[in-house]
């Protein structure tokens, strides 16, 4: 439909960055581009409405950098609060901090203890799915405040990564597979 055609449009790849061998999906010209992104807004915030469109989530979190971005507009979507997941040592709070191996190196994810309450329901956003070890560690930190994720929304997956089972029985929402 219209999202996947805006991604297809307006998603540019990026060999050999940021290291050789490695593809990148660069997204700012969907972002500069008002229509590209007002279709991927809306088809993310799909993720968080139930089968009438009635919309179930109480806070969107995005994962830094990008989740940022794209979750903002799908909270607003959704009448719903946004809730950053940062990189260690940004947070100013008392956070939640979950670590996960990289390929050569361990990445630390933190969330403000308060951000989530106990019982709200929680989307996830990024732009792309790629081994599923943000995600799965994003699911670990709303788990850590009491909050019940529902789904994580994301533009693309590369599914020769499989970072969906690395999710788990998280159910993932991807306007493309890649
Ligand atoms: P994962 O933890 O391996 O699933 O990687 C997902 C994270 O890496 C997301 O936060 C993405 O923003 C980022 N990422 C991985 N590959 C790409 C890419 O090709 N383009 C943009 N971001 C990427």
């Amino acid at each position: 439909e219209v999202a996947r055609a805006a991604l297809e449009r307006l998603v540019v790849d990026v060999p050999d960055f940021p290291e050789p061998g490695v593809v990148f999906k660069d997204i700012t010209p969907l972002l500069a581009d008002h229509d590209g992104l007002t279709a991927v807004v809306a088809a993310l915030a799909e993720a968080g409405r139930d089968g009438d469109g009635t919309p179930v989530v109480d806070k969107v979190v995005g994962m830094e950098a990008r989740g940022f971005i794209l979750a903002a507009p799908v909270a607003l979507a959704l009448g719903a609060g946004f809730v950053p997941v940062r990189k260690a040592g940004k947070l100013p709070r008392e956070a939640h901090a979950v670590s996960y191996a990289l390929e050569y190196a361990e990445a630390t994810l933190e969330l403000h203890r308060d951000a989530i309450a106990p019982g709200e329901r929680v989307l996830l956003v990024d732009d792309v799915l790629a081994t599923g070890g943000t995600v799965r560690a994003t699911r670990e930190l709303v788990a850590a405040c009491g909050g019940t994720p529902v789904g994580v929304s994301v533009l693309m997956e590369l599914g020769f990564l499989a970072g969906r089972e690395v999710v788990g029985d998280l159910p993932v929402h991807s306007i493309a597979v890649i």
